[in-house]
């Protein structure tokens, strides 16, 4: 169905004077006057949208399906399936989607006589439900997703007793494993490796694609990187900046990275490719070859924990006025993810991407910050192996408030890592194939276009969002979450959200 969108605006000039006197003698004044002058031209553009409305079975491949992460997502949509319901210290639990934006939150709709009225996010549109999604994946460590939701330590006993039947049966196919890119402390798990050159392994994978594909009677597939953090790869022109250089690399056996590898098997099989860790999987090559054949890509690194918080705080600071001026993180996690994030280079991947979370929101306003200013902030990850999957996460915010004053906030949060991470990567599959069916004229334009290959949508739920070239990037998680709903209310015809309630402030 298409709905038209129109955005009304008009041309108005604003002009700031800003007159600073200062005296500093009997003798001497010193007059400054700044004018700051800010054109603002509006236009108007009337977009068309165009939603298919027939939502598709949709199949989902892990990378680290074995994982705590792929083995916890992979439970708790069997248990929410079949409605499970389970028995703990504290009383009955039941499965449930808490923490997933398009499952656990709502969004207002306007006002009604008796209130106002709002629906669940996944209600606007009609979008995949999580219990129907298929999953399937691949691990360097054969255990089946039973033995590996018992390792992971995340789910209830009793929870993993009535699942166990079901997650037997599924098995990791066997995987890309190039030693140098995780931590040498993940080699003890690797007995589920793919032997053969890189080139053939890649067409292992795009095989195991189809194979999923045809045998389970899914209409799509998208393929999510949840596997170990990898150390970041060099850029190097010649061998990974085009589409063209990386395949010819892959063909000759050059140093490509197994996310990278499997983002080309994804792409080259018309999948979308989602990565959830830090490093660097989208070299310039991979992204222009996702461009090349129209497939989505997006990252990276579930925005989960400290980095949520953190996108949500520093924006409420600078926002109110207020200046942060140093901000440290500690984190202490004891599951596998903590011990690969050991090793310096994995540690560093994760570091490079918690470190830009804050720029946008301190770039945004020049009466705190001045040109290049940015609050001290600071990153540690330490592997405590008895906290296992609950991890620590530990921060100080310290601000200037008014007159010199201070403001300190500190933050403990403890929960784990995996219920949280889950949830992120449910929302991710369902914002992803949700856009795979929209699409959007502009004025003049004859045909309708896709959102770019980049799909920037998804930046809501990253650390580090992967954008378009060219596009500013935007952490603030209210920012990102408005764009989110507002691009979803233009799909049906529906004004942005303006929050102004203007009926309510009139005499
Ligand atoms: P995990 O170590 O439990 O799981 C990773 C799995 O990947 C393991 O089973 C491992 O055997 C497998 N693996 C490693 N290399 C592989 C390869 N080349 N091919 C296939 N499988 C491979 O870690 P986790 O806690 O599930 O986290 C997974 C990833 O998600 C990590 O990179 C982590 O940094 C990232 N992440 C997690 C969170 C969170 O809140 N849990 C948040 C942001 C990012």
């Amino acid at each position: 169905d298409s709905v038209n969108t129109h955005t009304h605006t008009n041309t108005h000039t604003h002009t700031h004077r800003h007159t600073h006197t200062q005296t500093h003698t009997h003798t001497h004044t010193h007059t400054h006057t700044h004018t700051h002058t800010h054109t603002h031209t509006h236009t108007h553009t009337h977009m068309t949208f165009r939603t298919e409305r027939t939502v598709p079975r949709v199949g989902v491949m892990l990378v680290g399906w074995g994982g705590n992460n792929g083995s916890t997502v992979t439970a708790a949509v069997l248990a929410n399936r079949m409605g499970l319901s389970w028995t703990t210290k504290t009383g009955e639990k039941r499965a449930n989607y808490f923490g997933s934006l398009f499952q656990s939150s709502t969004v207002s709709l306007g006002m009604a006589p008796e209130g106002e009225v709002h629906v669940p996010f996944r209600d606007l549109l009609p979008m995949v439900h999580p219990d129907d999604i298929i999953f399937d994946g691949w691990d360097i460590s054969s255990m089946d997703l039973g033995r590996a939701m018992e390792r992971a330590q995340v789910l209830d006993w009793s929870l993993q007793e009535e699942l166990r039947p079901h997650m037997s049966s599924l098995k990791p196919r066997p995987s890309i494993f190039i030693p140098e890119f995780i931590a040498a402390n993940q080699e003890s798990r690797a007995d589920n490796v793919l032997s053969g050159t890189i080139a053939e392994q890649v067409e292992q994978i795009r095989a195991d694609i189809r194979d999923f594909w045809q045998s389970s009677g899914v209409d799509k597939v998208i393929v999510l990187w949840t596997a170990n953090t990898e150390r970041f790869c060099d850029l190097t022109p010649g061998v990974n900046d085009t589409a063209e250089n990386l395949l010819a690399t892959i063909q000759r056996g050059g140093e490509v990275s197994p996310s990278t590898l499997f983002a080309v098997a994804s792409i080259l099989e018309g999948c979308a490719y989602i990565n959830g860790a830090p490093q660097n999987t989208f070299v310039p090559g991979a992204v222009e070859l996702a461009v090349q054949k129209g497939v989505f890509i997006g990252g990276d690194d579930f925005k989960s924990g400290q980095t949520k918080i953190k996108s949500v705080l520093v924006d409420f600071l600078v926002s109110a006025g207020i200046k942060p001026t140093c901000i440290v993180s500690y984190n202490h996690l004891g599951n596998n993810d903590g011990m690969n994030l050991s090793a310096p280079q994995q540690f560093r991947s994760k570091e490079i991407s918690k470190s830009n979370v804050v720029d946008d929101m301190v770039q945004s306003n020049p009466i705190l910050f001045g040109p290049g200013e940015k609050p001290d902030h600071c990153v540690v990850i330490k592997y405590v192996p008895y906290v296992g999957d609950s991890k620590r996460a530990m921060d100080e915010y310290s601000s200037e408030i008014m007159m010199g004053g201070h403001n300190t906030i500190a933050l403990h949060n403890t929960c784990e890592d995996s219920l949280l991470a889950s949830p992120i990567i449910l929302d991710l599959v369902m914002m992803t194939e949700l856009c795979q069916r929209v699409r959007v004229r502009a004025p003049g334009e004859q045909d309708f276009q896709s959102f770019h290959s980049v799909l920037a949508l998804l930046s809501f739920f990253c650390k580090a969002p992967l954008m378009p070239p060219g596009a500013p990037l935007v952490n603030a998680f209210f920012r990102q979450r408005a764009a989110i709903e507002n691009i979803m209310r233009a799909c049906l015809g529906l004004p942005p959200q303006s929050n102004m309630q203007l009926e309510y402030k009139l005499q």
